[in-house]
């Protein structure tokens, strides 16, 4: 599960890192109140959305006056913003946060992950931080800092202290930068965060109370694992609806996993071992597949036929492939579910549908019963031979 920055912010602050002041607002006017309450000489306009590399395209813009922080916000607000990782349709910007400005005299990246090769926690570091995050990790993949975490222990002292001195850090920047890692590693594991990042951290230029300036964050991007979220009451009421897929919610609420996916092929399947077996299969084949979907062992014929709802309302789709091997599952129940749908729905795509597994003989009668009333329907005797008819189905 993703959040907003502005919710980040809130949370870095909690665990005791240090996050410039910032509003929320939603409109043009409470922008221009908000820059009057920062009480700020500059104040950064921030478009809330879920989507990161905002500031390259036009979603973080910096405002020195009421007047212009009203203008700015709304013209954030009265378009999408495209981003680098928004795709060209770009997404809705419902939110602002106005922060107060920060001046800086360098940029850091500092994020927390899960390793998956060495199976621990990693604190990430580079002193090469900002919009141009992903271009260093490319292509100097040696100005990226890793440093593998025990998930018991957490980040140690001596293990921020050694990343810190790798930055470059001096003088009293080197305990505030530890403090700072220390702490974020501290989010990432009680908060079971998938993903914890502040880019950039910065350090602002010196100043008479600050020799050797103020390490801040000024942009936080923080993901949950969804898995753990039953133990996170606090975090769960931060999920925006508005920012995720309402197909991906519609399957969520009849306990089925959906993810949309780009290609033409929608497939129902049940296990997630079989549904990625599924999708290979068709790629294997030519084609790509429009969704995961995976309706597990113990969905209802009500559940199935909600998932090709879902399937169906992907105007993309051209073709469904029905893989069934009802284990705990009840391969009729499928063939039930078909024959609901089509009544509801009605199936204008090709379906074609292969059943084996517990039940699969009242199965396979209620689907050849069915055939007469759904033209498109067609029968695979094995997987191979569904996906190459599904392929095939889609070429004529
Ligand atoms: P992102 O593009 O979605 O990652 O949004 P960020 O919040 O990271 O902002 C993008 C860039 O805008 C940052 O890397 C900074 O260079 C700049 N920026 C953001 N906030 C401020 C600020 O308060 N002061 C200044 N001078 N620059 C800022
Ligand atoms: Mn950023």
């Amino acid at each position: 599960m993703k959040i907003h920055e502005y919710q980040a912010r809130d949370l870095l602050a909690k665990f005791g890192l240090p996050v410039p002041p910032g509003i929320v607002v939603s409109s043009g006017d409470e922008a221009a109140n908000a820059f009057t309450q920062l009480n700020s000489p500059v104040a950064v306009v921030k478009a809330q959305v879920h989507a990161g590399g905002r500031g390259k395209g036009g979603g973080v813009k910096l405002v020195k006056s009421t007047d212009e922080a009203r203008s700015v916000a709304n013209t954030i607000l009265s378009k999408p913003l495209v981003t680098p990782q928004t795709g060209p349709e770009g997404v809705p910007v419902r939110k602002l946060l106005v922060a107060a400005g920060v001046d800086i005299a360098k940029e850091y990246y500092l994020g927390m992950a899960v390793d998956r090769a060495r199976n621990c926690p990693v604190l990430i570091a580079s002193s090469e931080g900002g919009v141009e995050i992903e271009q260093v990790a490319h292509d100097t993949p040696d100005a990226i800092i890793r440093e593998p975490i025990d998930p018991a222990m957490g980040l140690q002292p001596f293990q921020a202290r050694k990343v810190a001195y790798q930055l470059g850090f001096k003088g009293k920047q080197i305990s505030q930068a530890v403090k700072a890692m220390v702490k974020l590693a501290n989010l990432f594991i009680q908060t079971d965060a998938s993903l914890a990042e502040i880019n950039p951290l910065v350090v602002t230029p010196p100043d008479a109370d600050n020799p050797d300036g103020q390490i801040l964050a000024i942009d936080a991007k923080i993901s949950f694992d969804d898995n753990a979220l039953f133990r996170h009451d606090d975090i769960k009421q931060l999920a925006d609806p508005h920012e995720e897929d309402p197909a991906e919610i519609q399957a969520n609420k009849f306990g089925l996993s959906y993810v949309k996916l780009d290609g033409n092929i929608g497939c129902l399947v049940n296990g997630a071992g079989l549904a990625m077996a599924t999708m290979d299969l068709i790629k294997l084949h030519g084609a790509e597949p429009a969704n995961f979907l995976d309706v597990g062992g113990s969905a209802t014929e009500e559940a199935v036929t909600e998932a090709f709802r879902i399937i169906l309302s992907d105007p993309k789709v051209k073709g469904i492939l029905v893989n069934i091997f009802g284990g705990i599952m009840k391969c009729d129940i499928i063939a039930r579910a078909i024959v609901s749908a089509a009544k509801q729905i009605g199936f204008k795509v090709p379906l074609v549908v292969r059943l084996e597994g517990t039940n699969v003989q009242p199965a396979r009668q209620i689907i050849k019963d069915a055939q007469a009333d759904i033209p498109t329907l067609s029968v695979g005797t094995d997987l191979t031979d569904a996906a190459k008819k599904i392929t095939a189905a889609l070429a004529a």
